[in-house]
């Protein structure tokens, strides 16, 4: 018989697509748990019922009252209860963080049970460097905050990874292919589950195969980091010339010498013979 488990908060993943996906350790946790917290009810009824596992669902999330958090703490002190999220690793652009802060506060042993989490798995298949990346979350809805996220992160030495939905996908990649032309970029889709695909290209590339292919599904966007690309003359003519289709020729320079790693002064002259 399984030991019982220890009183605590235990963070459980659970799978992103594939039920296959679930951990051993995970079925152990959720089977052995006074109550498990979740976002929604029937989403994790359905997986517990998947599992053969009975347990009290209580719903949570970041914004749930005090009331709410006290008592799943107060139950965390006395006996073990679980925190899941819809799908995925809790807290990773999930509820949770406000949770595992305040019963840390307490004292109370906080245990990760860890799992799938579509960032990383996205990373695993994308073919671009894994050795940095910065993680965030999803884009804004708006298109400004949206593209002075791009350029604010634009610089950053890593691959940039975020999470993003079906329909805006096609927004996203134009605020990219006009903030940050010339980096590669790759759209991971229905992560494990029968239509996964992984796709990437230039930012026009993607933008032209998914008008053609409108998306479904669960997306993640990654974007490789600045220096990535080629820097050949004719590859930083073709990059300032997509550059120049939307910006000024000191931007267009400022950009391919953020892709490319070559001298800006240079770009800029070219540029100016491009324009
Ligand atoms: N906590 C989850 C995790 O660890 O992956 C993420 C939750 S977040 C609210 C939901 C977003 O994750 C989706 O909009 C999508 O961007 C991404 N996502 C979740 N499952 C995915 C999948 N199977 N394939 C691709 N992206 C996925």
């Amino acid at each position: 018989m399984e030991q019982p488990l220890e009183p605590g908060l235990y963070i459980v993943a659970t799978p992103i697509g594939n039920l296959g996906d679930v951990s051993q350790r995970a079925v152990a946790v959720l089977g052995g748990v006074a109550a498990v917290a979740c976002e929604d009810t029937r989403v994790t009824g359905k997986l517990l019922q998947h599992l053969g596992i009975k347990a009290r669902l209580i719903r949570y999330d970041d914004h749930a009252s005090e009331a709410t958090r006290e008592h799943l703490l107060g139950l965390a002190a006395a006996g073990p209860i679980a925190l899941v999220s819809d799908a995925g690793t809790p807290l990773i652009s999930d509820p949770g963080y406000r949770l595992v802060r305040a019963a840390r506060d307490r004292g109370i042993t906080v245990i990760s049970i860890p799992g799938p989490s579509a960032a990383v798995v996205a990373l695993t298949l994308a073919g671009l460097p894994s050795d940095r990346f910065l993680f965030a979350g999803f884009l804004p809805n708006k298109d400004k905050a949206r593209r002075e996220v791009l350029e604010e992160l634009g610089g950053v030495k890593a691959t940039l990874v975020f999470y993003e939905t079906a329909p805006r996908l096609a927004d996203a990649l134009a605020a990219i292919a006009t903030t940050l032309p010339g980096r590669e970029v790759a759209v991971a889709r229905e992560l494990t589950k029968r239509f996964e695909e992984c796709r990437s290209g230039s930012p026009a590339e993607l933008i032209a195969h998914y008008a053609a292919h409108p998306p479904k599904g669960e997306i993640v966007l990654l974007i490789g980091p600045p220096g990535e690309v080629e820097a050949s003359a004719e590859n930083a003519d073709a990059l300032l010339r997509a550059a120049l289709a939307t910006m000024k020729p000191s931007q267009a320079a400022a950009e391919v010498a953020r892709a490319t790693g070559l001298d800006r002064k240079a770009l800029y002259a070219r540029a100016m013979e491009l324009k």
